[in-house]
């Protein structure tokens, strides 16, 4: 190249006479246009993951101190997600095998960035803000504080709508209270993200279940707008003889009852039913106990679906898995469970899931002696009592959560999901929700067009050196049975958190890197001062254009476009 002097301390130098010999040109002229980042385009909450990285990894030039770029990053994390330190320690993260930066050196850790940013916020007691400070009249009421519920009532309340969320347990956080162990979600993190939501002045009705404790009528009467969020939470059986009686649990009973405390008899040997995430954390519940587990699935490990860290670290405890298995029947000597019979599989085609069917062997059958089997297959909604509201089980909605005027619906009961997609489906039923009772268009600000990754230029070092991702630091091995409550991640520092958002490519957003300036000829580049968050860094003086396309040719997250 050798036109170009670039010191990283110094401003770039932009040479004379460069682009003169440029022959490449056009009527086209450059836009600087910001595009949708495959990180946010992937994530299911529609997290703006490239904007609050980038508010940290350009704070100097934002004129930010290191706290309030953190509070800004926190500031935008929640403006779609209510919950950054909770889903920085359970969201599968699908941004992070999507991230540009995968071939070069690893994805940036996204995940465990959001969780330090998380962390900081509940650390700085920082709040949940209004969008719109007019209350409005609308009551609106949320069946089900889970993880849909509170992120539709979050989305209302903070737009000035009176809210009331009803919840028949005691507890906040649906699934992730009553399902997800608390070595990985802490219950006070869970409680002190759902009490950021209540000091926003939402009303949090526990112990009261709609159609048994509220009736529908009442609920109608009361509210303008109903969001029902109750999850799902019939654990379903296997269909196979034996299985009704003593020392047979469905999966989400199994982990209810743990997570409520109770000291449940699953004796020496437990078989668990099932590749998903239930499916684990029941294994290693009972191993918290002292069983041993052996989980029988009937595809293979590839097809697990399950969050893959999970069944690592699940093996690391001494879970045996077992694949290309089916339960056939459970086999008891009077009431108590004696084995249960397994017929071995062969992957067939692949069925409606996308994933290779499990065909039976003939004659393949054998016991696994065990105390307890745990059927982790599936589990349902309950909806008993809300035959008023609608057609049970399952909900079936519209793309903005609504089921008919005035009722939303999102998360668990309309599909099982994660709890970012119900999260993405409480706010989506929100804003749709919000756009009726304002007589609002829905279809108003569309997403920017996605930045195709052949437009970043992860190979310039000079730009983007590489550095390898961040890991979380864990909790001994050996503390994870003997201390079982406690949580083994134990996230990233500061100083790895800083380098982790420095690795991000700022796809399709402006971030400074000044090439534009540097290698247009014509001078059309001036800097603009002070620069803002996702705001180009320079304005242009198109006039002088030469249509070089250099602009663009050089820009290296592919946010400079030619145009005509
Ligand atoms: C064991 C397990 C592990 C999981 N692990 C992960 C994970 O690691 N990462 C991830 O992203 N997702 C995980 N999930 C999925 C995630 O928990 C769910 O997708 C998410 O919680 C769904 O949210 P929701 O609000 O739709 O329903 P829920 O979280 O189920 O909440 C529904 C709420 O409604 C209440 N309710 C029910 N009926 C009524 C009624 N009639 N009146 C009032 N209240 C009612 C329930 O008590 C509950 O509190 C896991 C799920 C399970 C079961």
């Amino acid at each position: 190249m050798g036109l170009l002097k670039k010191d990283k301390k110094k401003k770039p130098v932009r040479m004379a006479g460069h682009g003169a010999t440029s022959t490449k040109t056009s009527t086209a002229r450059p836009q600087q246009i910001l595009k949708t980042a495959p990180c946010t385009a992937t994530c299911p909450s529609g997290n703006k993951i490239r904007m609050w990285l980038q508010a940290i990894a350009q704070r100097e030039k934002l004129g930010m101190s290191e706290e309030e770029a953190f509070t800004k990053a926190w500031n935008i994390i929640v403006d779609t997600n209510p919950f950054p330190s909770m889903m920085g320690r359970i969201c599968p993260h699908p941004c992070e095998d999507k991230c540009n930066r995968v071939v070069k050196e690893g994805g940036v850790a996204i995940n465990v960035c959001e969780r330090f940013i998380g962390d900081f916020g509940l650390e700085k007691k920082l709040p949940l803000l209004k969008l719109e400070e007019d209350a409005k009249s609308e009551s609106v009421a949320v069946v089900g504080a889970g993880p849909a519920g509170l992120s539709f009532a979050y989305q209302m309340a903070r737009r000035g709508y009176p809210v009331t969320v009803y919840e028949k347990t005691d507890k906040v956080g649906g699934m992730v209270f009553w399902g997800i162990p608390f070595y990985r979600q802490p219950e006070d993190v869970l409680t002190a993200e759902v009490q950021r939501i209540v000091d926003m002045g939402v009303t949090l009705k526990l112990g009261t279940e709609v159609g048994k404790d509220v009736s529908i009528d009442a609920l109608k009467s009361e509210h303008k707008i109903i969001f029902v969020g109750i999850g799902a939470h019939k654990g379903r059986l296997m269909r196979v003889p034996g299985e009704e009686g003593p020392g047979v649990f469905t999966g989400v009973d199994y982990l209810h009852r743990v997570n409520n405390g109770e000291k449940v008899d699953v004796g020496k040997k437990v078989a668990v039913i099932g590749g998903g995430d239930t499916a684990i954390d029941a294994a290693r519940a009972a191993r918290r106990v002292g069983a041993e587990v052996t989980v029988l699935y009937r595809r293979t490990r590839t097809e697990m679906p399950a969050i893959d860290s999970e069944i690592e670290d699940a093996i690391k405890e001494n879970v045996k898995v077992e694949l290309l298995v089916a339960p056939v029947e459970v086999k008891r000597d009077g009431d108590t469970v004696t084995a249960i019979t397994v017929q071995k599989m062969e992957l067939g085609e692949p069925d409606s899931s996308g994933r290779r069917r499990p065909v039976p062997i003939e004659g393949s059958e054998y016991d696994v002696p065990v105390d307890c089997v745990i059927a982790a297959i599936s589990q349902e909604p309950d909806a008993t009592g809300l035959e008023a509201l609608y057609d049970g089980p399952w909900v079936t909605a519209e793309d903005n959560g609504k089921v008919a005027d005035g009722l939303f619906a999102g998360g668990d009961v309309v599909n099982l999901g994660l709890a970012t997609i119900a999260i993405g489906q409480g706010r989506a039923a929100a804003e749709a929700a919000h756009a009726q009772l304002r007589g609002l268009d829905a279809a108003a600000g569309l997403p920017a067009p996605p930045i195709p990754k052949e437009r970043i230029k992860a190979e310039l070092e000079d730009v983007y050196p590489s550095s390898p991702a961040a890991t979380a630091a864990h909790r001994p091995l050996e503390e994870w049975l003997t201390k079982p409550d406690d949580e083994i991640v134990l996230g990233i520092d500061k100083e790895q958190f800083l380098a982790e958002v420095g690795r991000c490519f700022s796809c399709g957003q402006c971030f400074g890197c000044e090439r534009c300036w540097m290698y247009c000829t014509p001078g059309c580049f001036k800097k603009v001062e002070p620069i803002a968050l996702g705001e180009p860094y320079y304005s242009m003086k198109l006039e002088t254009c030469d249509g070089c396309n250099k602009c663009q040719d050089e820009c290296p997250c592919g946010y400079m476009d030619m145009v005509g």
